[in-house]
């Protein structure tokens, strides 16, 4: 049975005065305390070890939350912010237990969308999948940046999580996309970030285009993993959708050379995104069961997305593709283009979903449990981390499933060891594989996103502690009762 840690969280008052409130705010129908409905919010897909919500509740209106947040500050009651919990770092595990808030059923809806400054304002819950039809059936001339997460994850939470996407070569980081956000914070108080801050009740729908010039609050949400408040709305930006998009492939022969060609693919500036896949990994999303990889295969493949306006420009975008990939065939490197259309023929025609995310990668979750570590890396040392990481997966006997990405014309970069498993049979050693990797990664300056709280734990002992004081402050100033996701960041 999965129990909650052996805190007291109702000294201040009881659990039946507290389900009374939840019943008050939220209705009899929105409100939870019942195992059956409490267990899935318990446990993700990750390692994390599970833990119990005593309360589940869904949300409808700002309202609604400003009073939940005060009267679970008044009597320190965890709040813990959840929208579909796939975020692979046990984020919205309640670690002390307390009230799981599920945006994700009710506060769902896009409220805006800006054609000529191209954003959308959207409620929390709002999904990848939701989002794209909703562009696709009304404004098919714009086009969101898509994760490899499933079409039900949502926008808001992969983009305060500074998640990183399909057009991600090109924008970088899906933090940096956030033009404004409405968020309540711990004495009850809206308030709206960003260009949205004019107007004193409700800002213009129109209003919410950019972050700057002002200081910059964003900062005070952006990768917190809901420990500094609740967000209620939050604008996104949105992209021109070019009506040529094409795929091109790479095989790549030899490990050490992906460091060279991932910055310098993604310096082209002519690719909106290139994600480079290990072969295992590629082979399982080819749904290949326990993907192998043999003597003398390709290493790694590469998928780039080059989009364009004309014919035209796409010939001289690949034109400059090709030039590079050239270049370094010509110095001896071992790497050969493909056709795309054709590999997926050959191979799996779902791959074909891959290009058009998002889209399930079923194989990735086929199993009980998954998870990485995902992190901004320095793109310097990225052969080097690829070499060592391939040793430490070959000596646990994992395939080695690597996937990463030039960010911002390669400013820097993603690198993702990522790792399925069973969860009831395999925990411990992948769990120990994992913290191999997290060692020697943050040895190498990777910065994991999505960190789970094991993971900061180790992360501390090497950061600056100036950073972790004012860190610390921070929190304290906006949640000084700890009611915010609490056990975040060891917090
Ligand atoms: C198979 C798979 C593949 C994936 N691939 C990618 C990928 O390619 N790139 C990528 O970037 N990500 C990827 N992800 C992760 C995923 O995109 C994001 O983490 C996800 O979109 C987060 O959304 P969610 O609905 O799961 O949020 P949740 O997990 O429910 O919440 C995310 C965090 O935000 C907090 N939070 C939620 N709502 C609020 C609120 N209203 N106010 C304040 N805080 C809040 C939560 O407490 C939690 O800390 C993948 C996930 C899976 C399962």
């Amino acid at each position: 049975m999965i129990i909650t840690k052996e805190t007291n969280i109702f000294e201040k008052v009881s659990k039946e005065e507290v389900h009374k409130k939840l019943v008050e705010i939220f209705g009899k129908e929105n409100v939870s305390n019942r195992s059956v409905d409490l267990y899935p919010y318990s446990y993700d897909m990750t390692e994390c070890p599970p833990s119990m919500p005593d309360f589940v509740v869904i949300p409808e209106n700002k309202e609604q939350l400003v009073e939940l947040v005060k009267f679970c500050n008044q009597n320190v009651i965890p709040i813990v912010p959840y929208i579909s919990g796939n975020n692979v770092g046990g984020l919205t595990i309640p670690e002390r237990g307390g009230i799981i808030v599920d945006f994700g059923k009710k506060m769902n809806k896009i409220l805006h969308i800006n054609e000529n400054m191209m954003y959308a304002l959207l409620e929390p819950g709002v999904t990848f999948g939701q989002l794209k039809k909703h562009l696709d059936d009304n404004y098919p001339q714009l086009r969101y940046s898509y994760p490899f997460a499933p079409p039900y994850a949502s926008v808001v939470g992969n983009a305060i999580l500074s998640g990183m996407n399909n057009l991600s070569c090109k924008i970088g980081s899906m933090g940096d996309s956030i033009n404004g956000l409405e968020v309540i914070t711990v004495d009850g108080e809206i308030a709206r970030i960003g260009s949205c801050f004019y107007g004193k009740d409700e800002a213009d729908p129109d209003s919410w285009w950019c972050r700057y010039p002002m200081p910059d609050l964003m900062g005070l949400f952006i990768n917190w993993q809901g420990m500094t408040g609740l967000i209620t709305k939050c604008a996104v930006q949105l992209w021109p959708k070019k009506p040529i998009q094409k795929i091109e492939a790479l095989a790549i022969f030899d490990l050490e050379d992906i460091g060279e060609l991932c910055r310098e693919m993604g310096r082209t500036e002519v690719v909106d995104d290139i994600a480079f896949g290990s072969t295992e990994l590629i082979k399982m999303c080819c749904e290949i069961p326990e993907p192998k990889i043999f003597p003398e295969e390709s290493r790694m493949m590469a998928t780039s997305v080059i989009t364009a306006h004309t014919e035209n420009e796409y010939k001289a975008k690949k034109e400059i593709y090709l030039n590079t990939i050239e270049k370094f065939r010509e110095e001896g490197m071992r790497i050969y283009p493909m056709d795309f259309g054709e590999f997926v023929e050959l191979f799996n025609l779902r791959l074909r979903c891959y290009a058009d995310l998002p889209s399930m990668v079923l194989s990735l979750v086929e199993y009980s449990g998954l998870t990485w570590f995902g992190s901004y890396a320095p793109s310097h040392k990225i052969e080097e981390l690829a070499k060592k990481v391939d040793e430490i997966f070959k000596k646990y006997n994992v395939p080695l499933f690597l996937n990463m990405k030039p960010m911002k014309y390669s400013h820097y970069c993603i690198f993702r060891p990522i790792i399925r498993f069973n969860k009831f049979k395999d925990e411990e050693r992948i769990h120990k594989l994992l913290n191999e990797i997290v060692d020697t990664c943050v040895d190498f300056g990777c910065i994991p996103y999505k960190t789970p709280a094991w993971m900061t734990e180790k992360m501390r002992e090497k950061i600056n502690p100036g950073w972790l004081k004012l860190f610390e402050k921070i929190k304290k100033c906006m949640d000084p009762n700890g009611i915010f996701n609490p056990g975040r960041w060891n917090t």
